[in-house]
């Protein structure tokens, strides 16, 4: 029998994110049926070998496998995933007064965000645990990054997204040989159809945070900001968050990796950016609710991965925003597109809306006195501005 090489994961088994409940990490698990809960992913960190191991090894998100879940390195599924450039923002930040402004740039993933990190991390885990078919509700990118990732796996695609999505989330998709559901409503009613269709046909749901693995895909973007960061990570990250796995992920990744040694001191504030149009995130922050019903109004956003009105993850981002000593905040969808246009023309820099809502959330930030001068600040740009030209160019 052939024996591929084990990638050396420190998996030990996951838990319940509410209560501790443990799960068995190596069958197929969804959510935390116990608390109805999103699971979260644990290592083995004690004695875990120290960061002289990164040396010499490839430019991508698998660098760090150690602390990733996949055990078989032939059921890797990659597309080049991660290891995206961080690069300093200068004249712009200079104009508002911050001197050490850094923008970490997700559009060089493939697919043109950074869902490919969650996406391959989750396909490359349901095909080494059998599955065949998968099912994502979306707001555009992550359809996309699931359709790839399956094409490349050999597995079947659907992807479920709200009919107000620009055609061209839907074409890469078909591209890709997935099936596309169109439905009236935003990511939430897409989601609730996933979740039938998944019941009705087997197909894996591979939603936000209702599957284990894609937070850990996320995750390898905190391990990254510290390597490029040279050990010393900057004082404030600012996240344009929507289902929230990146913040959740970031934040997880500094928690382990000061566990082992790798990093010391304190840790960055996390602060997540919302369009005005949809901020459930931001009101839950301010009502110190957090409770995930507590939202009504949910509208559109051309900042389309903002637009999740009932997150999943709502308990963790809170979590992380009070654990750092964070906030959110929102922008308009006016200020948003302003700040595409800003970007674009200042720094050369073509970011995704929900990346022009992280610049503004940060000026509006520096405006207000929270964020100081001379602070040192990581904006992540979490994609590609290019699949949204045509509605930045009709507002
Ligand atoms: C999905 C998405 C987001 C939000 O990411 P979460 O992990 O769901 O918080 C932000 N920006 C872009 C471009 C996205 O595709």
């Amino acid at each position: 029998m052939y024996h591929s090489p084990k990638a050396g994961s420190r998996l030990t088994f996951l838990s319940c994110s509410a209560c501790g409940k443990q799960y068995d990490a190596h069958h197929l698990n969804t959510f935390a049926t116990c608390c109805i809960k999103p699971l979260l992913v644990n290592y083995d960190l004690r004695g875990a070998p120290g960061r002289h191991i990164l040396a010499g090894r490839p430019g991508n998100m698998w660098r760090y496998r150690e602390f990733l879940p996949v055990i078989n390195e032939a059921n890797i599924v990659s597309l080049g995933e991660g290891f995206t450039p961080v690069m300093q923002v200068t004249k712009a930040a200079a104009e508002y007064g911050l001197t050490q402004v850094f923008l970490k740039d997700e559009a060089y993933n493939p697919t043109g965000s950074f869902k490919a990190r969650g996406l391959s991390m989750a396909i490359s885990k349901a095909k080494e645990l059998g599955v065949v078919a998968c099912i994502v509700p979306t707001a555009g990118n992550a359809g996309g990054a699931l359709s790839a990732y399956c094409a490349k796996a050999g597995m079947k695609a659907t992807v479920i997204m709200p009919a107000i999505t620009p055609q061209i989330f839907a074409d890469e998709c078909v591209l890709h040989g997935a099936d596309v559901l169109l439905l009236d409503g935003l990511i939430n009613e897409c989601g609730k159809k996933a979740g039938e269709i998944s019941r009705e046909t087997g197909a894996f749901d591979i939603s936000t945070l209702k599957e284990p693995y894609r937070i850990e895909g996320k995750k390898t973007m905190g391990y990254e900001i510290a390597e490029q960061f040279n050990w010393e990570l900057p004082e404030v990250i600012i996240y344009p968050a929507g289902g929230g796995t990146g913040l959740i992920g970031i934040w997880k990744a500094f928690i382990e990796m000061k566990e082992m040694g790798w990093i010391t001191g304190p840790l960055p504030r996390m602060i997540a950016v919302q369009s005005g149009n949809c901020q459930p995130v931001v009101k839950a922050f301010d009502d110190k609710r957090g409770v995930s019903n507590s939202y009504s109004g949910p509208a559109a956003s051309v900042a389309n991965g903002l637009a999740v009105p009932y997150p999943f993850g709502l308990d963790l981002m809170l979590k992380v925003l009070e654990e750092s000593g964070g906030m959110a905040l929102s922008v308009t969808e006016e200020e948003i597109v302003a700040g595409v246009r800003e970007m674009a023309i200042r720094e050369g820099l073509l970011l995704c809306p929900e990346g022009a809502a992280v610049w503004k959330a940060m000026i509006k930030l520096k405006g207000s006195g929270i964020l100081q001068g001379a602070e040192k600040v990581l904006l992540i740009n979490t994609g590609s501005g290019y699949k949204y030209l045509d509605q930045v160019m009709r507002q």
